[in-house]
């Protein structure tokens, strides 16, 4: 009975209680927590390591956690077979029956030693006991030489082959494989000494089979962790045992991480503590008589590094070496044992396979400056670079590599980039990048000497664009381009006063912040000044005027006619309109049909100039077209363009007609020390070429077209999605918390932005209200990139931190 003041907060029920173990609490939660989880073990490490970190449990008790969680669940599946035939009609008994057997079914597949390093490594004790003695063991004992050179001394070349290592190019890796040819000149170049590849370093290049002995990792994450040391040696050098040992394993085959045959030595410390070590890509073991189960000596050849079988090289398969791992359990594993492993995986498979500089006592001064680490990245750039110059994404991503779609970070995760539309034709596409190189080593001046690449890509450029767009001025950035667009639109019509949309962006300087509402009517900014107007954006989703019919167009055309005329009203005439094609920081607004039409002939008609900011939406975006304004069947007076032009490589231009060209040549000499310089202008050539040569144009429309339709779909299932809308692959999706009012839902997209980003899908946010995903990623996304991008969202929007009404942020 209650007394006055006292409330029930919660109710135990003491009904099952035993005395027992603590660990039987925690494994009976993990193994109904594990049910509907891909990886269960991830699931049984998390709860335990929880729970140790605020009731510590005994090593004892973590040993036989794993076992105690299948018990669990094989009594579970005993239970439900018995209450089955007690009770047939009743489903509730036999509710988890099914996915307990499948668990079981996952949990039968993981070794339960492994299991065990696994819950220890949770826990924060030592993840293979073992491993410890045999560290001390191998510290303290004489190794005998691997191969015919000390490495001791320091002698050595030790590789970068991390995942941001120059040495290896993007251009080489369209296969995800280093080019022999690389790594050859690299040796060539330390006069054939051995050269090292390092122990745990995260890799660019992984044996594509390696990323199938482990489940359950994060998406995009990849074996790319290196577990062993690479010994890169001429072919036939022959490799000695560094220890005594019992051959436990020979393998002719490819099983090891070089190719060629793989001998695994058993050894043991001086207690007995058993370990292994393992040469792979020997030249076939056999020549060398070796037997399993026979011993061998210290120091005694046991192969040679192997030759490239013929065509490898050509197939890409890496410089002949010996990979060398110590291993102080093979997990039944043997020569499959992995030779890299998911870097989320490396505080276990360092414990279970130790560094064989332990062998090998190469010393620390041979080794190149580890990369900073993420934190020390941030703290940097907190401390040196601009204070508001932000970082996407809550957990910042270090991105230390780019190809094609995909955006890799320091640990060699791969993320699909979908918002990047300035990698337009994918990051680091290999023919940009050896134009720009070529021309680099050939020519880099100003463009005060005639040279062919500037008038070359001048007339590659202008000859995509209509008459009379003919005449360029080559600048270094979008915003560059548009206050060289403002100049000449104020020179040619000979006013100031400038009209623009609402919430509009163009660029960073100050002039364009004055024609940016996105900036200047946000924090921080001072507001539009008396020589800008701004016209209501015309959003066909939520502005005043509804649908993207001509009607619509032509209503919020009137609010620039009304520009038009508060400018006149003034006494003053119009300089000038400034309008994106489709509106980017807007929220990904498709224009409705006639607007620019209307507002186009209606500025003209005051003397203004007309411009088109492309610098978003340009270079075949759109897909039915090379150009977004060419969708509203205008012809612009200028145009700006930026980002995809030079694919990362800063360059941007403005395309005039004569007629502005020659107004604006009015005695003030033009000039612009890095705009069209011939490294830049070779770069621009080699991205209109791959536009073409790829058809990428094309790949927009339909890949652009496929995601519509998949998206759509999900709108049909998810409220949360009021709005899909976009040209090609310039999309946007608009997340409203009611679809009658149409209230948005910015936390929402907040929320699934940084999901995504966990879910290695890279997206963001925009509009006025934030809640407008954006999706441009490079042109060359394919169909299965667009359903990858849509399965994530999916999995999102089912999650229920997004449900309407349900978001906890
Ligand atoms: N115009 C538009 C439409 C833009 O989106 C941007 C950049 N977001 C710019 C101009 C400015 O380009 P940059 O950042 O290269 O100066």
């Amino acid at each position: 009975m209650l007394v006055h003041g006292q409330q029930i907060s919660g109710i135990l029920d003491f009904g099952d209680m035993v005395y027992s173990v603590a660990a039987a609490e925690v494994a009976i939660a993990a193994a109904y927590a594990l049910l509907d989880k891909p990886d269960p073990l991830a699931v049984i490490a998390l709860i335990a390591g929880s729970c140790h970190a605020v009731y510590p449990l005994q090593e004892t008790e973590i040993a036989v956690l794993f076992d105690l969680v299948c018990m669990r669940l094989a009594m579970s599946v005993c239970h439900a077979a018995h209450q089955r035939r007690t009770e047939p009609d009743n489903e509730y008994l036999s509710i988890s029956e099914r996915p307990a057997w499948a668990a079981l079914e996952r949990l039968a597949a993981i070794h339960p030693r492994l299991a065990h390093y696994t819950v220890r490594a949770a826990c924060g004790l030592p993840p293979v006991p073992q491993s410890e003695r045999i560290v001390d063991w191998l510290q303290t004992n004489h190794c005998a030489l691997v191969i015919d050179a000390d490495l001791r001394d320091g002698d050595v070349t030790v590789l970068d082959l991390s995942i941001g290592s120059a040495l290896v190019q993007s251009s080489d890796l369209t296969a995800l494989r280093l080019e022999p040819s690389t790594l050859a000149y690299h040796l060539s170049r330390i006069g054939g000494k051995v050269a090292i590849g390092r122990y745990g370093e995260v890799r660019t290049v992984v044996a594509a089979e390696d990323g199938s002995k482990l489940t359950g990792d994060l998406p995009g994450e990849r074996a790319a962790l290196h577990l062993g040391i690479d010994l890169f040696a001429p072919p036939q050098t022959p490799v000695y045992a560094a220890l005594a040992g019992i051959v436990h394993a020979l393998s002719a085959g490819e099983a090891g991480h070089a190719p060629g045959a793989t001998v695994l030595l058993r050894h043991a410390t001086g207690d007995g503590t058993p370990f292994y070590t393992r040469y792979d890509g020997l030249a076939s073991a056999e020549a060398t008589a070796l037997e399993v189960g026979k011993t061998v000596q210290a120091g005694a050849q046991i192969g040679a590094i192997a030759a490239l079988p013929d065509g490898a090289a050509a197939a890409g398969s890496w410089p002949p070496h010996l990979h060398l791992q110590i291993i102080s359990d093979l997990l039944e594993l043997d020569a499959a044992f992995p030779a890299a492993v998911v870097p989320s995986r490396s505080d276990v498979y360092c414990s279970l396979s130790l560094d064989p500089n332990l062998l090998l006592g190469i010393p620390a001064r041979a080794f190149p400056q580890p990369p900073a680490s993420k934190v020390e990245t941030l703290a940097a750039r907190k401390q040196r670079i601009g204070y508001n110059l932000s970082i996407s994404y809550r957990e910042p991503l270090k991105i230390v590599r780019g190809l094609g779609v995909h955006l890799y970070d320091e640990r060699g995760r791969a993320y699909l980039d979908c918002v990047n539309n300035v990698a337009h034709v994918g990051h680091c596409h290999p023919h940009v990048v050896a134009a720009g190189q070529r021309q680099m080593g050939v020519l880099n001046t100003n463009t005060r000497y005639l040279h062919d690449s500037i008038t070359d890509y001048a007339r590659e450029l202008t000859a995509t664009l209509p008459a009379p767009l003919s005449v360029c001025f080559f600048v270094n950035s979008g915003s560059e381009a548009n206050d060289l667009a403002l100049r000449l639109a104020r020179m040619a019509s000979g006013q100031f006063d400038m009209i623009t949309l609402d919430v509009a962006y163009h660029g960073h300087t100050q002039a364009l912040i004055e024609v940016s509402p996105y900036k200047h009517a946000g924090p921080g900014g001072l507001g539009a000044p008396p020589f800008v107007q701004t016209v209501v954006m015309p959003d066909p989703y939520r502005g005043p005027h509804r649908g993207y019919g001509v009607e619509s167009g032509r209503a919020y055309a009137r609010h620039v006619q009304a520009a038009v005329e508060a400018i006149q009203a003034q006494g003053r005439g119009v300089a000038g309109f400034i309008c994106e094609s489709l509106m980017g920081c807007g929220g990904q607004i498709v224009l409705p049909d006639a607007f620019m039409a209307t507002a186009f002939a209606q500025v003209r008609a005051a003397g203004g100039i007309c411009i088109a900011d492309e610098v978003q939406t340009g270079f075949g975006r759109v897909g039915s077209h090379f150009w977004g304004f060419a969708t509203q069947g205008v012809v612009p007076d200028i145009v700006t363009v930026g980002k995809p032009a030079g694919n990362g490589h800063p360059l941007a231009a403005v395309i005039t007609t004569p007629e502005i060209a020659r107004k604006f040549a009015n005695g003030m000499e033009y000039f612009n020390t890095f705009g069209g310089n011939a490294v830049s202008c070779a770069i621009g050539l080699a991205v209109l070429e791959v536009i073409e040569q790829e058809g990428l144009q094309a790949n927009a429309l339909t890949v652009g077209s496929h995601l519509m339709m998949r998206l759509r779909h999900l709108m049909d299932i998810h409220p949360l999605i009021g709005d899909v809308r976009g040209l090609g692959l310039y999309i946007g999706i608009e997340l409203v918390l009611d679809r009658e009012t149409r209230q948005p839902a910015g936390e929402q997209a907040a929320y699934i932005a940084n999901r995504m980003a966990e879910l290695g899908v890279l997206i963001s946010t925009d509009g006025p209200d934030h809640n407008v995903l954006k999706i441009k990623p490079p042109i060359i996304f394919s169909q299965a990139n667009a359903d990858q991008l849509v399965d994530s969202l999916a999995l999102v929007l089912d999650e229920d931190a997004v449900q309407v009404g349900n978001a906890d942020f």
